[in-house]
């Protein structure tokens, strides 16, 4: 293939963009931010669901509660009832009298055993709405740094890709100066191998930094200035400037 050497120095100018554009892809890919906001969410995902087995086990307690409550109003009312037959003097019978009194005694008894499973679940559930507090204070607040680094990831993408837009602009200037088909090659290496054009550098290809041999050395400077050269080793279009060492 032919191409005027302005145009293959040119080349080296789009290969320069290309490894710009690269590199930014690169970056936008591989922001810190979204490997953090991947793990933030995670575990706020984890928390939600820790939330919601606590809002459980504090609504079964509270029902709990409720039930216990009620077992002692129960009680207590069975009491009260049997104090006032007492009071009445109604019953006349010692061993209805007896009966009765004893009753009350198991059943104030009863009350207090009642009265005691009351404060235990009580106590559970506080500790319980605790939880739901303490887990979901928790959540909140890595949901709060899930969203910062969301919009920290959002304004690098913005700069990203404005600085993206303008570098594609200038690639678009440049390819759009070079000859077809020594465009088509170099776009077809570039697929290739990332970069599709490197300089000859003091007899060295930086494209793949392999130092040529002296016959392909040789060869080179036997080539018309107009011949466009490949690097052996990588297959690169090799750029000649006056830095080449020929
Ligand atoms: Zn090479």
């Amino acid at each position: 293939m032919k191409a005027a050497p302005a145009d293959q120095k040119r080349l080296l100018d789009l290969a320069e963009i290309d490894s710009t554009i690269d590199r930014l892809t690169h970056r936008r890919r591989t922001l810190p931010e979204l490997a953090e906001i991947d793990d933030l969410a995670a575990r706020v995902a984890r928390l939600a669901t820790q939330v919601i087995a606590a809002e459980t086990e504090a609504g079964d307690l509270a029902r709990e509660q409720t039930k216990a409550e009620s077992d002692v109003d129960a009680v207590r009312v069975r009491v009260d009832r049997d104090q006032k037959r007492l009071d009445s003097g109604q019953v006349s019978s010692p061993k209805d009298l007896a009966n009765l009194q004893s009753e009350i005694v198991s059943l104030t008894r009863r009350q207090g055993d009642l009265e005691e499973v009351v404060l235990e679940i009580m106590e559970r559930r506080e500790a319980a709405d605790a939880q739901v507090v303490k887990l979901a204070a928790e959540r909140d607040e890595l949901a709060a740094a899930r969203d910062a680094a969301a919009d920290r990831r959002d304004a690098a993408f913005a700069e990203i890709d404005k600085e993206l837009a303008e570098v594609r602009t200038k690639r678009s200037a440049v390819a759009g100066e070079l000859p077809a088909d020594l465009l088509g090659l170099y776009e077809k290496l570039r697929e290739q191998f990332g970069i599709g054009a490197a300089m000859l550098q003091g007899g060295r290809c930086l494209g793949c930094r392999t130092s040529l041999s002296i016959a392909d050395v040789n060869r080179i400077k036997a080539a018309p200035h107009d011949e466009v050269i490949r690097c052996e080793e990588c297959r690169r279009i090799l750029v000649r400037t006056p830095e080449s060492g020929l």
